[in-house]
């Protein structure tokens, strides 16, 4: 059959995610989508898939989005008359050590965060349950009831009939071959059957979206992996609605399947498979058995089920699956191309994923946004560095291989290190810097004090850098402290309507006088937080823009997206050209006094100002702004003169102990002082007033930006949720985001973000506190608080105003 010439858009794929991007096209926006895949549906992955299908992430919009796939499963067969296999099983998460069971409270009360109920069980309760298995090794299990298990062929054969219903017309037997493109967009889906012309195409080609994407020039960074299950004969005595089971102590999962089990395991010496390009003939495909690799395996899952012993392997799969550098998927519209999304990188839950990601990718196409907070998942998370194969392939190998680890806060990934380091690197080691990585960039954590070995040694409780980090951040309140935030990433945005584009795109007023600087968030149309950086103005053409490291895709994409067409203002990414030093603390103007001739005394230069100093015979941008709530700037230098300038500012700041100081006393010291961090206090789900940053949002100007009439709305109506600091009393609490905030002994809400703040000798926490029918500040001060740690409540106190300010309101619980 020839390919339609022309169709709004364009499907790649026909495995689970493309199936149920078309349906979700069609049904939920009535668009009009020509689905191609090069073989038969399901023929990639999909067909060999184990089918577990578990629900609970970190992030509250993956779980929502994990959820929706459960809902539709369920519900789909009524719609189209074809079964998806959908058996609501629950699921069992195995504990044999302490740190596990820590880590599994943390995840119950996850759950419960995000309003799932999970259940902690006893080894005789798993006993149980499920009689066949060992439990004597268990400390304990997690159950979650509404986890399961389904048929992956089916759910995607249910979809794709779905998907014809709603009008989308499903070719089989088409490749694309390639893209004509006008600039960076795509025109035509160059197909082996002609061409077809199109608005967008949405890349769901599995793990040949890489290559898919690089015919656009788009950067889709995913590894295949080698990943095999058995399936057994029927074993005596084993239900058909017997719960699935993570051990991941034994690195191992189970579910039930036609009386036997199917059993497989993440492997930590895992095996990569293809380096080069997944071959298009791979159709209903398999890899070769590898028992060599498999046995580690049998040893676990015989001592977990001893009855797999005797039972009969009717079948091993070992099945090319695609995993990414970080473990998430990857959705979205891809930066590099106008009119490419992608939907890809499953990292073996795309079956789980599959419903929900094809619903809120759906969206995304249509909508041109994410319609809620899919930043863990969305492409632009990825930079430069993952367009280096090696690089992305040694990472993911790594974050496979930790699939199944128990997850210590904090912890770093080693693989693919050092990337990109600062000119300070070598000068920071000699301090004793720890070293983190963020996008590839080496970032000092924290600093060893002589004596100490400098390297992480994680804790489900305390870890080796508590003290250490609590002397750098005392030194930024009581002196003066150095940081070397050559990471962030920094635009220019240059041209005679440079001014315009900003103010539209910014929800502050940034079109301020040269010499200004201004925080501002840039808003999406639903009036959510879509970023949050620093605009200095620094001539009537030239604003310099100044983001967080990790964000670097992201705003600059959207930036670039939403300059509206015809204005002269061009933004170019100088990340490499400057490096950043930020000098904190009480000291701070002493120390720079004693660099640079400038004045830089309070009514010369004061805060929210930017000023071209000169420093150790280098012109620095010095930006009078601070994240830590202590007087500093922020320092960007001439990326080779960093090393002249760091030396000056420690030398001039030695008689006040000026000293370097890492990212985690930083995020101590942003608790204390309530700055809000975008991605966890501040996302897409948010708005400015739900944060308290409504101070920030231009509507008493009559100025258009992306975002204000939502913004009004938001600003007239009553708040149904709002950002409050909190603390709890017992220092040895470990906060880390997620814990659930009780008032008044009810739900209301969980933390975004937890740690320590050193100077108040407490854990901090923020998050939200719900309610339907509003939020003021009375409501939140006229109430007792807890916080549920790790399953256990705890005393909390409320704070409205920032912690380490003595004018701090504070409400006793
Ligand atoms: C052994 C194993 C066990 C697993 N177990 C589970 C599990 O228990 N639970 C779970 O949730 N997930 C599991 N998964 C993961 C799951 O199978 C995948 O995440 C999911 O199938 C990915 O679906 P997809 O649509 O992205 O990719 P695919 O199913 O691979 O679909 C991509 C399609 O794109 C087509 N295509 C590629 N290039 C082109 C082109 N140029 N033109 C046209 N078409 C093209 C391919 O032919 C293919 O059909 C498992 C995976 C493996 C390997």
């Amino acid at each position: 059959m020839p390919v339609p010439s022309h169709a709004q858009i364009v499907v790649i794929g026909g495995g689970i995610i493309g199936c149920s991007t078309a349906y979700h096209l069609a049904r939920d926006h009535k668009a009009d989508v020509v689905l191609v895949e090069q073989g038969k549906l399901t023929c990639g992955s999909t067909w060999h898939a184990a089918g577990l299908v578990g629900q609970l992430r970190s992030a509250a919009s993956i779980t929502q989005v994990l959820k929706y796939s459960v809902d539709l499963y369920e519900r789909l067969a009524a719609e189209t008359g074809l079964e998806t296999g959908w058996k609501m099983t629950g699921c069992l998460r195995l504990a044999r050590n302490e740190d596990r069971w820590t880590e599994f409270r943390r995840l119950a009360t996850t759950a419960k965060s995000f309003g799932m109920d999970m259940h902690l069980l006893s080894p005789g309760e798993v006993k149980a349950m499920w009689p066949l298995m060992q439990v004597d090794d268990l400390v304990g299990a997690t159950f979650l009831p509404t986890d399961g298990q389904a048929s992956p062929s089916d759910i995607t054969q249910s979809l794709a009939k779905g998907a014809r219903m709603h009008g989308v017309r499903i070719m089989e037997g088409v490749q694309v071959t390639g893209f004509a493109m006008d600039g960076n967009r795509i025109t035509h889906v160059k197909t082996g059957d002609g061409a077809i012309a199109c608005d967008k195409v949405v890349n769901c080609a599995g793990q040949w979206a890489r290559q898919v994407g690089a015919m656009a020039g788009v950067t889709v960074p995913l590894q295949p992996v080698k990943h095999q299950y058995i399936i057994t004969e029927a074993i005596e005595g084993l239900a058909s609605d017997v719960a699935t089971v993570r051990d991941p102590d034994r690195f191992t999962y189970f579910k039930e399947e036609v009386g036997g089990l199917v059993m497989g395991g993440y492997e930590q010496n895992p095996i990569a498979w293809t380096t080069g390009d997944v071959p298009d003939d791979f159709q209903f495909a398999l890899l070769d058995d590898d028992w060599d690799h498999f046995e580690q395996h049998m040893d676990h899952a015989i001592a977990r089920v001893p009855a797999l012993a005797n039972a009969g392997v009717k079948q091993m799969i070992n099945g090319p699956e695609s995993f990414t550098p970080d473990g998430d998927f990857i959705l979205g519209a891809a930066p590099q191309c106008a009119n490419m999304f992608v939907g890809a990188g499953f990292n073996a839950f795309g079956i789980a994923a599959g419903g929900g990601a094809g619903w809120a990718l759906a969206r995304w196409v249509i909508e041109g946004e994410a319609h809620m907070d899919l930043w863990v998942v969305d492409i632009r998370r990825f930079s430069k560095l993952h367009e280096d194969r090696n690089w992305v392939c040694q990472r993911t190998l790594e974050a496979y291989g930790k699939h199944y680890t128990v997850g210590f806060p904090h912890e770093e990934f080693l693989s693919g290190r050092p990337s990109i380091v600062s000119p300070l690197y070598d000068r920071l080691k000699a301090h004793g810097a720890v070293f983190g990585s963020k996008l590839g960039w080496e970032r000092p954590n924290w600093f060893a004090p002589p004596g100490m070995e400098a390297s992480d040694v994680p804790s489900m409780g305390r870890a080796n850098w508590f003290a250490p980090v609590g002397e750098e951040h005392r030194a930024v309140r009581e002196s003066v402290g150095i940081f070397d935030q050559s990471s962030f990433a920094k635009f220019e945005l240059i041209g005679k309507d440079a001014a315009a584009a900003l103010e539209y795109i910014c929800a502050n007023n940034v079109a301020k006088p040269s010499g200004r600087l201004t925080y501002t968030q840039l808003l999406n149309s639903r009036g959510g937080i879509e970023c949050d950086l620093t605009v200095a103005r620094l001539r009537d053409d030239l604003f310099y823009i100044v983001t967080g490291t990790g964000f670097r895709i992201h705003d600059s994409a959207w930036i670039r997206d939403h300059i509206r067409p015809g204005l002269d203002a061009v933004l170019t990414d100088v990340s490499e050209q400057y490096g950043t030093l930020s000098l904190m603390g009480p000291r701070a103007r002493d120390v720079l006094a004693g660099v640079t001739d400038a004045d830089i005394s309070n009514s010369a230069f004061p805060f929210g100002h930017v000023r071209v100093i000169d420093i150790a015979g280098q012109e620095v941008r010095a930006l009078r702004v601070t994240y830590v709530g202590e007087l500093g700037w922020e320092l960007h230098v001439p990326l080779g003169a960093t090393g002249d300038v760091f030396e000056a500012l420690m030398q001039a700041g030695a008689r006040h102990a000026i000293r370097p100081v890492g990212y985690r006393a930083l995020e101590s010291l942003r608790l204390e002082k309530g700055y809000r961090a975008w991605g966890s206090d501040i996302t897409p789900n948010d708005s400015p007033f739900e944060a308290g940053l409504g101070w920030a949002v231009k509507l008493k100007s009559d100025v258009d930006f992306i975002g204000r009439a939502a913004a009004e709305t938001a600003a007239k109506s009553p708040l149904k949720k709002k950002l409050a600091g909190f603390t709890v009393d017992d220092p040895q609490v470990v906060l880390l985001g997620r814990e659930t905030i009780m008032r008044n002994g009810e739900f209301a809400g969980y933390l975004t973000s937890g740690g320590f703040g050193y100077t108040i000798g407490k854990p901090v926490g923020y998050g939200y506190v719900c309610n339907a029918e509003g939020v003021t500040d009375d409501y939140l001060r006229q109430a007792s608080y807890e916080l549920v740690v790790a399953t256990e409540p705890v005393p909390a106190t409320i704070h409205l105003e920032p912690l380490h300010d003595p004018a701090a309101i504070r409400v006793k619980a």
